[in-house]
């Protein structure tokens, strides 16, 4: 999935849930989740990496859009929040496994491979060949119940 929903279902659950714990843990829990829908997602940057380095440069540019994206929607949309430090909280947890797969790359930690591997498996869907309109809808659909949540 693209950052901008996990963002969004991130600070949806800080926005309601006032226990960084339990921010944390619900956040993380999220992505997981989220993943198993069917969606759209970024290639991978090992393939980009044998591409060539415009290929990435227009990979992370695509990614530091889709972030601030989902940071400006927050910040319109949740006007008459009093307590940013769970919605941050949340912002952080729920795009965490995505930072875990991509450290992978540039740290080499045991931990780092079974969590990918895990993270990749929740992507069962991908073999299936499910319309790209299915997957573009099922993010807006996310981002809009989170947003509606955040409010
Ligand atoms: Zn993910």
């Amino acid at each position: 999935m693209i950052i901008t929903p996990h963002i969004l279902a991130g600070a949806a659950i800080g926005s309601r849930v006032h226990n960084y714990w339990e921010v944390a843990i619900l956040a993380l829990l999220s992505h997981y989740v989220l993943d198993l829908i069917p969606h759209c997602e970024y290639d991978e940057a090992v393939k980009l990496r044998e591409a060539g380095k415009e290929k990435l440069i227009g990979h992370f540019l695509k990614i530091a859009i889709d972030f601030l994206s989902g940071i400006f929607i927050i910040i319109l949309f949740s006007g008459n929040l009093y307590d940013y430090g769970y919605v941050l909280t949340g912002m952080f947890f729920g795009i965490l496994p995505d930072i875990l797969s991509y450290s992978r790359y540039v740290v080499s930690f045991k931990f780092l491979d079974y969590h990918y591997k895990f993270h990749k498996l929740l992507h069962f869907w991908k073999k299936k060949n499910i319309p790209d309109w299915i997957k573009i809808s099922t993010q807006v659909a996310i981002s809009l119940i989170a947003i509606w949540i955040i409010k």
